[in-house]
């Protein structure tokens, strides 16, 4: 490998993604392990992961799958003690598991309101905590990337919680880089605009979705590989100054014309 490359390696470490049944978290989890760690994909839908994990080792990586519920400190502790017995520490963090429910302020329900909080941010928040008390343990140092999104810095209709859930964790990713940073733990935020993944693509070819493409600078969404770059970044000691900071990954989206 060019030496100039040598400090993207994640060989030797172990890296969580949350969320990684679908969407980025899939796509992280393969990422990782390109890059040499042995991967944790944990999500609720153990089949799902168990897919996704058989995926990287058919493919001469090592990944294992643990069932997690970001929301629940038990549920994290105990996948985490599922992975310590096989991987050991987990020292790369990828919070990645999210939800969206847009609603109008004016329709949401308590539930709906919730449901948004305590995954896109108590569960940030706990898996966090629950892997630094680790690395701090075992003396490793690490890496907490929490995946948050250019909402956290502009605004949409029918997102507010989303939206005040994603500025939460980009403040949540300053204050706990303060935190952490004696511990060698740096934490970071990746801020992605609009990628077009399975589950949106259609919709961008709608009138509505072309008329939004058209507000991005540079007039298209992201691929997911355009992720790689940032992620590996702020997960790798290629990143190792950088704590506390939230990268905009989005074709110029939030310096679109007010
Ligand atoms: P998906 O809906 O494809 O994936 C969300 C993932 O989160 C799933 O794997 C789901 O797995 C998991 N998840 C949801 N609730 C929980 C929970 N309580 N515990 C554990 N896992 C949970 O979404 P995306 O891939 O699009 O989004 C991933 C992240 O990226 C989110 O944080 C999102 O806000 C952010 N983002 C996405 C953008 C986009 O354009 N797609 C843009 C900017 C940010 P399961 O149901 O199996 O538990």
């Amino acid at each position: 490998m060019n030496d100039l490359l040598k400090p993207f390696s994640l060989e030797g470490r172990v890296a969580l993604v949350t969320g990684a049944s679908s969407g980025f978290g899939r796509h992280f989890a393969a990422l990782l392990s390109r890059a040499g760690a042995k991967v944790v994909v944990a999500a609720r839908r153990t089949d799902l992961i168990q897919k996704e994990a058989n995926k990287i080792n058919a493919s001469g990586g090592q990944a294992m799958a643990v069932t997690m519920d970001v929301t629940s400190s038990s549920s994290i502790a105990a996948a985490l003690d599922e992975v310590e017995k096989e991987f050991g520490v987990v020292t790369v963090v990828i919070n990645n598991a999210g939800i969206t429910i847009p609603k109008l302020l004016l329709d949401l329900s308590d539930d709906d309101w919730n449901n948004v909080i305590d995954t896109n941010l108590n569960g940030v928040a706990f898996v966090a905590r629950e892997t630094a008390r680790r690395m701090i343990a075992a003396e490793t140092g690490g890496s907490i990337v929490n995946i948050a999104s250019i909402l956290a810095e502009r605004v949409q209709k029918a997102l507010t919680s989303y939206a005040a859930s994603k500025a939460a964790v980009v403040q949540f990713t300053k204050t706990a880089a303060l935190e952490f940073a004696q511990h060698n733990i740096r934490v970071n935020a990746l801020c992605p605009g609009y990628f077009q993944t399975e589950l949106n693509g259609e919709w961008f070819k709608t009138q509505e979705g072309q008329a939004l493409i058209k507000r991005i600078p540079q007039r298209r969404t992201g691929t997911l590989e355009e992720l790689n770059g940032p992620l590996l970044l702020l997960a790798s000691d290629a990143g190792s100054l950088m704590t506390g900071s939230a990268v905009i990954v989005d074709g110029g989206h939030v310096l679109s014309d007010l």
